[in-house]
């Protein structure tokens, strides 16, 4: 296995040390994927960006077959041209982007969801998302479509297919179409009421056309490494989609 999503030191949301992810991923005999943040349209200036030369220069020694370096990219129209330039300038093994930042908020805070419907909050990170994914075509994978359910503040923050189904089918449309990869971000998977409302999404994009997904546990501190596995792959094999990694931007299956 190979956990593609975790964040050490360099994220500014992390004090993991590499030292302490290695020793982990050994313990678990798991491959694994560092993937710092990197939200240039972050709110606060500066927060969740790191220096990629620093990271090269630091973790470099440390690659190897299991060990690969990429970056979690916080998409957005505004910082396009940003990430396309840091993407091209470095050699990660791995980009993985994410929608964290809606209309310019954190969708990690309250303010974001104060005088929205379940609807429209729900409508407006769909529709980002779908920009975002047309814009980024340079990315590898789509992260953690159920980011919102983390932090919105209704009393069913699940989301449904039904109740969202042209967006997500538009969203899965582009992901397959371009070959690209669906996360299946294991954060949330210890919840059965997720695991249920996931399926049918990963269902869809396998009809839709969709191949592969990565498994990430989005980890900020060890113990957090490789949680839920069993749960993703589940999710994988019933749903029918290859579970890939990448290493120097490819495709490689896990067996
Ligand atoms: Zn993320
Ligand atoms: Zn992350």
């Amino acid at each position: 296995m190979f956990d593609t999503h975790l964040h050490t030191e360099f994220s500014t949301d992390s004090k993991m040390k590499i030292k302490e992810a290695l020793g982990r991923a050994r313990e678990l005999d798991i491959g694994i994927t560092v993937t710092e943040h990197m939200d240039l349209n972050c709110p606060i200036q500066g927060k969740f960006t790191f220096d990629v030369d620093e990271y090269f220069r630091r973790y470099s020694k440390f690659r190897s077959q299991n060990v690969l370096l990429g970056i979690e990219i916080g998409m957005g129209e505004s910082c396009l041209l940003g990430d396309k330039s840091i993407e091209s300038k470095y050699e990660f093994d791995y980009v993985l982007g994410s929608i964290h930042i809606v209309d310019g908020m954190d969708i990690y805070y309250e303010s974001f969801y104060k005088d929205k419907s379940k609807r429209e909050a729900y409508d407006r990170y769909f529709d980002t998302m779908l920009k975002c994914l047309k814009l980024y075509d340079f990315i590898d994978c789509l992260a953690h479509i159920d980011y919102i359910c983390r932090y919105s503040k209704y009393d069913d923050n699940e989301i449904y297919y039904e109740q969202f189904k042209d967006r997500i089918d538009n969203v899965l449309k582009v992901i397959a179409e371009t070959e690209k990869a669906l996360e299946i971000n294991t954060r949330r998977l210890q919840s059965k009421k997720a695991v249920d409302t996931l399926v049918p999404i990963y269902k869809r994009f396998k009809e839709i056309g969709g191949k592969y997904v990565t498994i990430g546990s989005d980890a900020h501190n060890d113990a957090a490494i490789g949680a839920n596995f069993d749960t993703a792959q589940y999710i994988a094999d019933v749903c029918g989609l290859k579970n890939v990694y990448f290493k120097q931007r490819k495709k490689e299956y896990v067996h």
